[in-house]
C-alpha cells in the first residue's frame, strides 16, 4: 500500500492552472511518487514513496503550499484563443493504447522515460515525418543536423537555467585522472533503486547537457554575427531530453523523445507570417490524416518562480499555440506540437543581427514525433484496418 497524504490547498487553484501546478508537484520533494489536485482546486492528494516523520511531513507540506502560492496567487484568467477546432472528427478507438503496445513488444521501456519502438511505431512516425518534410519543402527550408549534446555556456546565455531548471539533463564524464578512472572501473555498480554507486567527486564539472530542444542549436550556430541575407528557414529532427520526474509514465511524457522543427529567423513580420502559413498548411495535412485536435494558445512549462510572469507574457503577446490532440480514452487532450514566436529574445541574447543592425526575430513549429504516434493510436488503435485510408496507404508504401 502506498502512503497517501492529503493537503488542503491554502488557496483555491483556478481550473486553468490545475494541470500546470499538478505537473510541478512532481519536482517538489523526492518523497512524492505521484500528485493529483481535485478538480475544484481545493485538495492536493500525494502518494508518497514511504512513511514520513511528522517534521518531514510538515516541511513537505510547506513546500507544496509555496508552489501553489507562487503559481496561483493573483493569477488572472488567460485569454484562450482557439485557432482551429477539429476535436469532433470521427475516430475509431477509445482505449489506452499503452498496454497493447507494451504487451505486443512494439514498445519496450528500457528505463523510466526511455522507450524503444518496433516496426509499427517506426513506420507510423515515418508517415508523419513525410508530412513535416513536405511542409519544410513548401518553405524551401534548408536541412540541418544538430548534436544531441548542448553547450552549458550557450544555454546559460539564453537564460534556460532560470526558466526550465527542473527538466534539465546533465552530461558529465569521469575526471581525466588515473586514480579516478581505475577506481571507477573496479568498483562501479548499479545499485537499485539509487543508481551508480560512484562518488559525485569522480565526475567532472558540467560543460554540456542533453539537448532539450532542436531550434536552440540553429540560434547558437548563428550567434555573434549578422544573419546572411537577413532571413532563413531551416528544418531538423533531433533527440530531445526533458526530465519529467514522476510524470514520466507513458509515451505522453518521455525523458528522451524526438522533435521535428521548422525554424524561421528574420524580421518580425517574416517570422509571424511564416508561422501562420505553416499552421494553415498543417491544418490541411491533419485533415488528410484524420486527426482530431484543436489549436489553442498555450505557455511553456516554466518552473515555479518564473511561471506567473512568463506565462502571462506569452499569453499577452500570443507567443505560443499548441496543437492538442484528443485522447478519447481519458477524455482529455495532449500537446503534439507547438507554433512558437520568441520575438527578438534569441536575437538579443545571442547577438544575431539583421542588415539594419537590429536583432533578428525567431519562431519555430515543433512536433513531438512519439506523441504524434501515441495520439494517433489513441484515436485509431493498433490495427491499420481501422486507420484513415490516407494513413494506411502511406504506411504500406
Ligand atoms: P507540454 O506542455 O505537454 O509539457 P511543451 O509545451 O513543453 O509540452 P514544447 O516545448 O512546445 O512542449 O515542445 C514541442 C513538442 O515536443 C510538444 O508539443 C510535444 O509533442 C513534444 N514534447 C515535449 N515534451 C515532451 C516529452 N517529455 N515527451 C514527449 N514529447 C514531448
Ligand atoms: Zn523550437
Ligand atoms: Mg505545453
Amino acid at each position: 500500500m502506498p502512503e497517501t497524504f492529503e493537503i488542503k490547498s491554502a488557496l483555491d487553484i483556478p481550473a486553468h492552472l490545475v494541470g500546470q501546478v499538478q505537473s510541478k508537484l512532481a519536482y517538489v520533494d523526492e518523497h512524492i511518487a505521484a500528485a493529483s489536485i481535485s478538480p475544484d482546486g481545493q485538495r492536493i492528494q500525494l502518494e508518497l514513496t514511504g512513511k514520513l516523520e511528522s517534521a518531514e511531513q510538515q516541511a513537505l507540506e510547506a513546500k507544496v503550499q509555496s508552489v501553489v502560492e507562487e503559481m496561483a496567487k493573483g493569477a488572472v484568467l488567460p485569454k484562450v484563443e482557439i485557432l482551429e477546432d477539429h476535436l469532433v472528427r470521427p475516430t475509431t478507438f477509445d482505449q489506452d493504447p499503452m498496454p497493447e503496445l507494451l504487451s505486443s513488444g512494439e514498445v519496450s521501456e528500457e528505463h523510466t522515460g526511455i522507450f524503444s519502438f518496433g516496426p509499427l511505431l517506426t513506420r507510423l512516425i515515418e508517415v508523419f515525418e513525410r508530412q513535416f518534410l513536405a511542409l519544410a519543402d513548401e518553405f524551401g527550408a534548408k536541412p540541418h543536423r544538430f548534436p544531441t549534446l548542448i553547450s552549458a555556456e550557450k544555454l546559460g546565455r539564453v537564460q534556460y537555467f532560470r526558466a526550465f531548471p527542473h527538466s534539465l539533463t546533465f552530461a558529465t564524464h569521469l575526471r581525466p585522472d588515473l586514480d579516478v578512472i581505475n577506481g571507477f572501473s573496479q568498483h562501479a555498480a548499479y545499485e537499485a533503486p539509487n543508481g551508480l554507486n560512484t562518488a559525485p567527486e569522480s565526475f567532472s564539472r558540467i560543460q554540456a547537457l542533453l539537448s532539450p530542444a532542436v531550434c536552440y542549436h540553429l540560434y547558437f550556430a548563428l550567434a555573434d554575427k549578422p544573419l546572411p541575407d537577413g532571413k532563413l528557414v531551416a528544418t531538423a529532427v533531433g533527440n530531445c531530453f526533458r526530465y519529467e520526474s514522476s510524470n514520466m509514465t507513458t509515451l505522453e511524457r518521455m525523458w528522451n523523445f524526438t522533435m521535428r522543427e521548422i525554424i524561421f529567423v528574420g524580421p518580425a513580420d517574416f517570422v509571424l507570417e511564416n508561422r501562420e502559413r505553416a499552421r494553415q498548411y498543417l491544418e490541411k495535412a491533419f485533415e488528410h490524416l484524420g486527426l482530431a485536435y484543436r489549436v489553442e494558445s498555450a505557455n511553456d512549462p516554466f518552473f515555479v518562480g518564473e511561471f506567473r510572469r512568463q506565462a502571462a507574457f506569452q499569453n499577452a503577446f500570443q507567443l505560443k499555440y499548441e496543437l492538442r490532440a484528443q485522447l478519447p480514452f481519458k477524455n482529455s487532450t495532449l500537446a503534439v506540437g507547438s507554433y512558437n514566436y520568441h520575438q527578438d529574445f534569441f536575437g538579443r541574447n545571442l547577438d544575431i543581427t539583421l542588415p539594419d543592425g537590429k536583432p533578428v526575430h525567431t519562431g519555430c513549429v515543433a512536433f513531438g514525433l512519439e506523441r504524434m504516434a501515441f495520439a494517433f493510436l489513441a484515436q485509431f488503435g493498433l490495427d491499420p484496418q481501422r486507420w484513415p485510408t490516407p494513413v494506411r496507404e502511406a504506411f504500406n508504401e
